[in-house]
């Protein structure tokens, strides 16, 4: 469980050094397959603070792909390409999020982009923590099938353990290497990361067994459509998607200057609480969890903006349209 209280560290110190980026955990980083990375960083754009002003919530894809545009407002079933419930849902939750905004005419309901979608984000880093590189797990597949899909900018692998040359022989050339120290918030570069090509096709491995692997093309298109999903769901989840234990040994703690993480004085060091805390654990005294914000501890943190309300002129009543 040591992963998940490296993972918190890192996150807390990576924010720290790059405030203005986005840290977001456990996100989905593939086309069709299923593979979550551990940590994702994302550089801002040049509009990114267009996207703070937009939802604190990630915005629905489908409207952003949709033929809504901010001209005219069109008849909002005529602007979806997919199943007229998952765009209701869409544009519902688009107008909630001051992204959309509609008015009726003729019984119909009409909508339009409040904003152009934001060119908001540029390099997207993969991060992959492994703490023990002695118990690899996984590592050597997830890593290769990271470089051949390509649909981060760049990935790197995070250890605490001694990087020996045997260690990265086995790990693709293109992944960067870095030591974290999750006590003193020491983080050494052992190897830089070459830039991937997000903007070309790739491979994506979707199933890896004995006898045989399947593969697929991913389009340039295709990736485009994925990284706007992994980063419309970063902006939305940030890293602080953790509980507090309702254990007495539990409290608020800090790391790196960022307060509110899921500390424990038994284990001495975060903890999942979802998966380490309860009656199974010996230490557990029962207790109410802590009532800490960590969406204030966000917004103090980073620009995420949790207020941001949209551009439209007026917000629409939605009990209007129900
Ligand atoms: S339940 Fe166990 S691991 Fe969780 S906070 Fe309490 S003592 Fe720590």
């Amino acid at each position: 469980m040591r992963e998940f209280d490296f993972e918190l560290a890192l996150c807390a110190h990576l924010e720290a050094e790059r405030p203005d980026w986005l840290h977001a955990r456990q996100l989905g980083a593939s086309v069709e397959g299923r593979r979550i990375i551990d940590i994702a960083c994302i550089e801002p754009g040049p509009e990114f603070e267009t996207r703070t002003r937009l939802s604190p919530d990630r915005l629905p894809l489908l409207a952003v792909e949709s033929d809504v545009g901010t001209g005219r407002a069109c008849y909002w079933k005529d602007a979806f390409d997919c199943h007229p419930d998952s765009a209701r849902a869409a544009m519902q939750r688009a107008v909630e999020a001051g992204f959309f905004e509609r008015e009726r005419r003729g019984g119909r309901t009409y909508v339009r982009q409040t904003t152009r979608y934001p060119d908001w984000f540029g390099r997207i880093v993969g991060v992959e923590n492994k703490p023990d590189l002695g118990r690899p797990g996984d590592l050597q597949t997830q890593l290769r099938t990271d470089v051949a899909l390509g649909l981060f900018d760049e990935v790197v692998l995070a250890t605490e353990s001694y990087v020996t040359g045997a260690h990265l022989n086995r790990i693709p050339d293109a992944v960067g290497v870095w030591r974290f120290d999750p006590d003193d918030g020491e983080r050494e570069v052992v190897r830089e990361p070459t830039p991937l090509a997000p903007d070309d096709a790739g491979v994506e491995v979707l199933e890896r067994g004995a006898a045989r692997t399947d593969v697929a093309i991913a389009t340039a298109a295709q990736k485009v459509r994925a990284r706007r999903r992994l980063a419309e769901r970063a902006y939305g989840k940030g890293w602080r998607t953790y509980a507090f234990p309702s254990c007495e040994r539990a409290s608020a703690g800090e790391c790196a200057g960022a307060e509110g993480l899921p500390y424990c004085a038994w284990k001495d060091r975060f903890v999942d609480a979802a998966s380490e805390c309860g009656d199974d654990c010996p230490g557990h005294d029962p207790a109410a969890p802590s009532t800490f914000d960590v969406e204030v501890e966000r917004a103090r943190r980073t620009p995420w903006e949790p207020e941001a309300s949209g551009f439209a002129r007026e917000q629409s009543g939605l009990d209007r349209f129900r």
